[in-house]
């Protein structure tokens, strides 16, 4: 069943599908932070965002795809999401605290099935698509963490020439 748009009342929360029927949904806590709204066919309708604590639908419309986590779908919604993103450009402190002097963690793109398709090598700081990384599958991206120039660059390194 899909759903327009779910609201709380107080006798709870209800989702109406996209016929206008009401549905009651069950609450259901997953985690410290983490909820979801079913309805009565176990259906996730609803979740909230563990970061900023928003219920919104649990749709690729608020959340990020990612098949590894509970009804497919990332903890933090997009809007959040965004946000570090954007902190994590200038290596600054989510809530707003002083800025770190350590380089910033690497930028990476996601595409809406959850997939890395771009991301700053951390070592020669260019931005590069998905095919200039070599794969890991330990990765939470499935890439390795530097682009394949600099890890045969290094490689090189480790093998100092004689003198
Ligand atoms: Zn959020
Ligand atoms: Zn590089």
């Amino acid at each position: 069943m899909e759903y327009k748009w779910i609201y709380q009342s107080v006798n709870g929360w209800y989702g109406e599908t996209v016929n206008g029927d009401q549905v009651k949904l069950k609450l259901v806590p997953k985690g410290r932070k983490t909820e979801h709204l079913k309805d009565s066919t176990g259906n996730v309708v609803g979740k909230r965002c563990s970061k900023c604590g928003k219920m919104t639908l649990a749709t690729a419309e608020y959340f990020r795809a990612d098949n590894r986590a509970h009804a497919g779908l990332q903890q933090k919604c997009k809007n959040c999401h965004a946000r570090w993103d954007e902190v994590n450009l200038v290596g600054r402190s989510i809530k707003g605290g002083p800025v770190r002097t350590q380089r910033p963690k690497a930028v990476r793109i996601y595409n809406d099935e959850g997939l890395c398709t771009f991301k700053v090598c951390p070592c020669c700081g260019e931005g590069k698509e998905r095919e200039e990384y070599a794969k890991h599958s330990r990765n939470p991206d499935g890439l390795q963490t530097y682009c394949k120039k600099c890890q045969a660059e290094n490689a090189k390194k480790e093998k100092p020439e004689a003198i």
